[in-house]
């Protein structure tokens, strides 16, 4: 069976620090991605919260950047490569990729987390007909059209001013009278004024017509009575869900399903490590999710050191 020191699964931020962190110190280091290396990021526009950037770049530009530099001090990548399973082994893990068994000395999971849904009549049906969860990529497919966006926090407020590049009005769906974002992103979205906030409410149903979205249909969180919201597009941003089915049996998850993890990003399972935002830390960022690969990766050196050490 192949044998890896450092199996990192997911190649966000927090995979692909922690694989630059392993690979330069000579661990035998192989990242596991579904898709291509990148993870969240990639749909995100732009990026101006990562130090070093004055400017700001695409989430698509850092990913491919850490990639590089992860890769050329020799982590290996295996892309659209699914890790089904994960199993421990005496003190290693067998971890069943697209059927085939590897040994890991060392698991660091960074897989990450999903928009969470809805959950109403409609949006289902309508997923990829004018319901989406990524404005990067199919914000260009309302160009002078009228999208509405849910949620009050960063992801929401961020893709709400990214959409007004393209759509003629952005309407803001939110269940508080007040916004959960960064200050900073409020202040440019109360300026723009393609923006109009929807206070208080609430998606009942996602409405359509010739398999396409025709608007939703909306109830007040305060005494206000229903109203319904002609629209072209509707962009769900309500939150993340952790992707921690993996190992959701061999460690500790909080009530929300994310991985807990002491501060230098151990699980309650030896040799098992988090990273990012599949973990229960409070700050969910691109430099978190680095910061937070870097120390996993470090501890798991440490921990491959003392093994080696008592054999
Ligand atoms: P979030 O911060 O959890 O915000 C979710 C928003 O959706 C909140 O405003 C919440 O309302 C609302 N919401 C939740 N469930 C809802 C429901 N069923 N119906 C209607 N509204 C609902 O999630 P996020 O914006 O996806 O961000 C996730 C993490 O990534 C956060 O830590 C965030 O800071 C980070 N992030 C950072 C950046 C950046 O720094 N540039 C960009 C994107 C994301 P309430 O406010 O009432 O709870």
């Amino acid at each position: 069976m192949e044998t890896v020191d450092i199996a990192i699964i997911g190649g966000g931020p927090a995979g692909l620090t922690a694989a630059l962190y392993a690979a330069r110190a000579r661990a035998k280091t192989v990242v596991f991605e579904t898709g291509l290396p990148g993870g969240q990021i990639v749909t995100t526009d732009w990026v101006e919260n990562y130090p070093g950037f004055p400017e700001g770049l695409s989430g698509a530009e850092l990913a491919d950047l850490m990639h590089k530099q992860a890769e050329r001090f020799g982590a290996e990548f295996r892309t659209f490569a699914q890790v089904e399973r994960v199993e421990p082994v005496d003190l290693d893990f067998k971890l069943t990729v697209e059927g085939e068994d590897i040994l890991a000395r060392v698991v660091i999971l960074a897989t990450g987390a999903v928009p969470k849904k809805l959950g109403v009549p409609g949006e289902a049906e309508f997923t990829g007909r004018g319901v989406s969860w990524c404005a990067t990529c199919d914000g260009a497919l309302f160009r002078d059209k009228t999208v509405a966006i849910i949620g009050g926090g960063d992801a929401a407020i961020e893709e709400a001013i990214f959409l007004t590049k393209f759509a003629s009005r952005v309407h803001i769906v939110h269940r508080r009278d007040e916004l959960r974002a960064t200050k900073c992103i409020q202040e440019r979205c109360f300026e723009n004024e393609k923006i109009e906030l929807h206070w208080s409410r609430v998606v009942k149903e996602v409405k359509g017509e010739n398999g396409k979205v025709t608007g939703i249909e909306l109830a007040a969180t305060n005494d206000d009575p229903d109203e319904f919201l002609p629209l072209d597009g509707i962009f769900i941003f309500v939150g993340i869900d952790a992707t921690s089915g993996l190992v959701s049996d061999l460690c500790d998850l909080d009530e929300r399903g994310f991985v807990q993890t002491d501060h230098n990003g151990l699980t309650s399972y030896p040799g098992l490590y988090a990273a990012g935002d599949v973990t229960d830390s409070e700050l969910k960022q691109v430099v978190t999710a680095a910061a937070k690969g870097a120390s996993a990766a470090f501890e798991a050196l440490r921990y491959l050191d003392n093994r080696l050490c008592s054999i």
